[in-house]
């Protein structure tokens, strides 16, 4: 059964993720604060909007807590993205994955809420540091 996603932050990485999500077959919200960013995600996930996520009642608005899976990718604007985490835990979000830029902003999001933290730089690191090594994995 497909599942229903939203993506707050449509940079590299939360596009990235949302398409995949999508072409999955999923359901997949996409939110960011940038009008070009939206426009540019009509056509590539089911619905995007233009929505402040430090903004709560805009976030209760969407119904955000109804989403399987909440993925913050506010990356540079630290203070927006744990505030954004702060909301949705607040609202009753389950499961909320959010990026970090480095190790203290993830202790950060984990505390205030973040079920999974990623650290989109280091797991790409690592994982191609373990391809060179292990030339014949499978990868997917
Ligand atoms: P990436 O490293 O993934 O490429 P980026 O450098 O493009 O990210 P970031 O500053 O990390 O951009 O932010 C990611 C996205 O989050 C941007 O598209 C930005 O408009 C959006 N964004 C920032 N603050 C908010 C907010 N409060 N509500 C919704 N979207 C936001």
């Amino acid at each position: 059964m497909p599942k229903q996603y939203a993506v707050i932050g449509l940079g590299r990485f939360g596009s990235a993720i949302a398409q995949a999500l999508y072409s999955a077959n999923n359901e997949v919200l996409g939110i960011d604060i940038n009008e070009d960013r939206i426009d540019e995600h009509q056509d590539i996930v089911s619905h995007a909007i233009i929505a402040d996520s430090t903004e709560e009642l805009s976030m209760r608005n969407i119904g955000i807590r109804n989403f399987d899976t909440v993925i913050v990718s506010i990356g540079d604007n630290m203070q927006a993205s744990i505030l954004t985490v702060v909301i949705l835990h607040e609202l009753g979000v389950k499961h909320i994955v959010a990026k970090a830029l480095n190790k203290h902003h993830g202790i950060v999001l984990s505390k205030v809420g973040a079920t999974e933290v990623v650290y989109p730089d280091r797991d790409m690191a690592l994982r191609i540091a373990h391809k060179l090594m292990t030339p014949n994995i499978i990868d997917y």
